[in-house]
């Protein structure tokens, strides 16, 4: 495997980090993870605006032009023969002191690694997902908004632990007021009659890009798509309730906190938005 470091592509065993670099000593840095499919880059656009985003909002300044990035990520997809996987884009401050201070650091580093994704397995998207709330509140947005999609993701390794510890893959983590804002590392749908509500991103989620297609894609089959807060009620009493994230895709959700979601299987509009995303998916994105 080839790995892009700061402008080279470079031998997997040789792709390696200084223990001085603040994406190791802080988690100083910035990601993303896309999807290839069917030899294109799915909305490989969007990542890099939310990177750069991402970036701008932390104050790193990435030491390249967007059209460079673009183009980088697919000579990287090249160079490894990807026609189909994931492909994670990170950026973190650079190599520095030991101290915070990111002004001391040199340059910020630019790796992208063309890999296979571990999608969950194929039979769950047929029975849905078993998942919890976390007892673990999601980032303040007024503390580190969760819309920046930065390489510290301890926030969401705590709920993920208390997920796995309950024998589920996902938990939703609520915001400080108790309300919805996202799964640790999905967003959140719940489908009620024949209206898609999620939350605003503004209650502590990232700005998911699967997120903003699922939204086009379910207005473009006639559902009406609003954007409210939602408590675990809302959840609890869905008629359908499912995730959505460039791994992930779309998943159904069955089971939350012991509570059956509909008929305990994945809904028709669910289903529906599975095969339409998938469909969008494939046919759609940049050239590698
Ligand atoms: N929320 C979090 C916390 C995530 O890590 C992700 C995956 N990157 C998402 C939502 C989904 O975002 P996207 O659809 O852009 O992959």
């Amino acid at each position: 495997m080839k790995i892009y470091m700061n402008g080279e592509l470079v031998p997997e065993q040789d792709a390696k980090v200084s223990v001085f670099d603040h994406g190791l000593l802080y988690g100083d840095g910035v990601f993303e993870g896309i999807r290839a499919y069917n030899g294109r880059v799915f909305e490989l656009e969007s990542h890099v605006d939310r990177l750069y985003d991402s970036a701008k909002a932390i104050a790193l300044e990435i030491p390249m032009s967007r059209a460079d990035m673009v183009a980088a990520v697919v000579e990287t997809c090249r160079a490894n023969g990807l026609r189909e996987g994931y492909v994670r884009l990170l950026v973190t401050r650079g190599v520095g002191t030991l101290g915070l201070n990111p002004y001391l650091c040199e340059t910020a580093q630019v790796i992208i690694i063309a890999a296979d994704i571990q999608l969950y397995p194929a039979e769950l998207y047929e029975q849905g997902l078993k998942i919890i709330t976390a007892g673990t509140t999601r980032n303040l947005p007024e503390a580190v908004n969760p819309r920046i999609k930065s390489l510290n993701y301890l926030n969401n390794i705590l709920a993920k632990i208390e997920a796995i510890n309950a024998g589920c893959m996902e938990a939703v983590m609520l915001n400080s007021q108790g309300a919805v804002a996202e799964a640790t590392g999905d967003n959140i749908f719940v489908v009620r009659g024949n209206n898609l509500l999620t939350p605003p991103v503004s209650e502590g989620a990232l700005d998911g890009i699967t997120r903003k297609v699922v939204m086009q894609l379910a207005a473009e089959e006639g559902m009406n798509v609003i954007e409210q807060r939602l408590s675990r009620y809302d959840l609890y009493t869905a008629d359908e309730v499912f995730l959505t994230g460039s791994a992930a895709e779309v998943i159904g959700v069955v089971d939350i906190d012991r509570r059956q979601i509909g008929d305990g299987a994945p809904g028709a509009i669910t289903r529906r938005l599975v095969d339409v995303y998938r469909k969008h998916a494939n046919s759609n994105g940049t050239a590698i």
